[in-house]
């Protein structure tokens, strides 16, 4: 099979030709569609995140039909794979219910390999079966993007002014599901990042300005761009009880701010990982409320570019890899 392989961090991926993977017990075997492109996967290639599996397929959002579904899933059923891809199902977070901090979990495309490939194997177990309607496409940043940012969505609690600072693949799903909500939105980016920012508008906030800028108190903030400086000022932005919600794998330090900032009941929180009742409440609230997102496609030839892309800040949405398009509605 081809694949965009990464043999070292810090190299460029490598288009390659690989044997194609068997799927071991409880495994199915997939024809991969789309493959979402996410900033963790930029972390992994750029060597930010440890110990990675070397040499490494990249990619956990993955849309594939099943070529052997194990008994687990129809032959040419459409399942996504998520970033959580095996936990140990003992250890203390596991039996109560936090399987996302499971202490022996294995990441797909970090330490299991993922979806820059033709084909891929995966643990029955969690995969998702995906709605029918929308295209692979547009179904891929479902997987990370929108299960990450619904997560972090429901750390905010009841909070009706809701900012998120960064608006990529994760802010532009989770904007729609706020208003779905009926909560309000501000949208924090780069200063003068006017793509993000009419896209934000576009899609249902009120105001989208840059970082810094202090249209009104708010409730709760979530942080989606990796850039430490933010968490100080996400905090000057909401009101006492206020949440501040981390929602990426990495980030680069905090600066010291006093005190004052986290006085009055404030608080911070990261977001690690997913469960699979993440999956089932994110799928359960888009039946309700479906979301567009918006994706920039590319073939699975241009992987290092897409990267790039989105380390320069340049994606529109959430870039997606398509790899083995569906013929038509007989293939799919
Ligand atoms: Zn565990
Ligand atoms: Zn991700």
């Amino acid at each position: 099979m081809r694949a965009a392989l990464l043999t070292a961090p810090g190299q460029p991926l490598e288009q390659v030709e690989l044997p194609d993977p068997e799927p071991g017990p409880g495994q199915v075997l997939l024809r991969v569609r789309a493959c979402g492109v996410c900033r963790t996967d930029l972390h992994v290639r750029d060597g930010e995140l440890p110990e990675p599996k070397l040499p490494l397929v990249l990619g956990h959002q993955i849309v594939g039909t099943v070529v052997d579904g194990g008994g687990a899933f129809a032959d040419g059923a459409r399942v996504g794979v998520p970033w959580l891809g095996w936990t140990c199902g003992e250890c203390r977070f596991c039996r109560s219910g936090r399987e996302n901090l499971c202490e022996r979990a294995l990441f797909t495309g970090y330490t299991l390999d993922g979806g820059y490939a033709e084909l891929a194997v995966a643990d029955a177990r969690y995969c998702f079966a995906l709605p029918d309607g929308p295209s692979d496409t547009a179904l891929a940043p479902l997987l990370c993007a929108g299960l990450i940012g619904f997560r972090a969505l429901r750390f905010t609690g009841d909070a009706e002014r809701l900012g998120l600072y960064g608006f990529g693949a994760s802010a532009h799903i989770v904007a729609q599901l706020a208003r779905a909500e009926g909560r309000r939105v501000f949208a924090f980016t780069r200063p003068g990042d006017e793509q993000a920012q009419s896209l934000a508008l576009e899609l249902g906030a009120e105001w989208a300005g840059a970082s810094g800028e202090h249209p009104e108190e708010l409730d709760a903030a979530i942080i989606f761009a990796p850039a430490g400086e933010l968490v100080p000022q996400a905090l000057a932005a909401v009101g006492a009880g206020g949440i501040v919600v981390c929602a990426g794998i990495h980030m680069s330090d905090i600066p010291s701010f006093p005190y004052e900032l986290l006085w009055r009941e404030r608080h911070i929180r990261s977001v690690a990982n997913l469960t699979r009742a993440d999956g089932d409440g994110l799928f359960a609230a888009l039946r309700e409320h479906p979301v567009h997102t918006e994706v920039e496609v590319h073939p699975l030839e241009q992987a290092e570019q897409v990267l790039a892309r989105l380390r320069a800040g340049e994606v529109r949405g959430a870039a997606v890899l398509e790899i083995s398009p569906a013929a038509g509605p007989a293939a799919r």
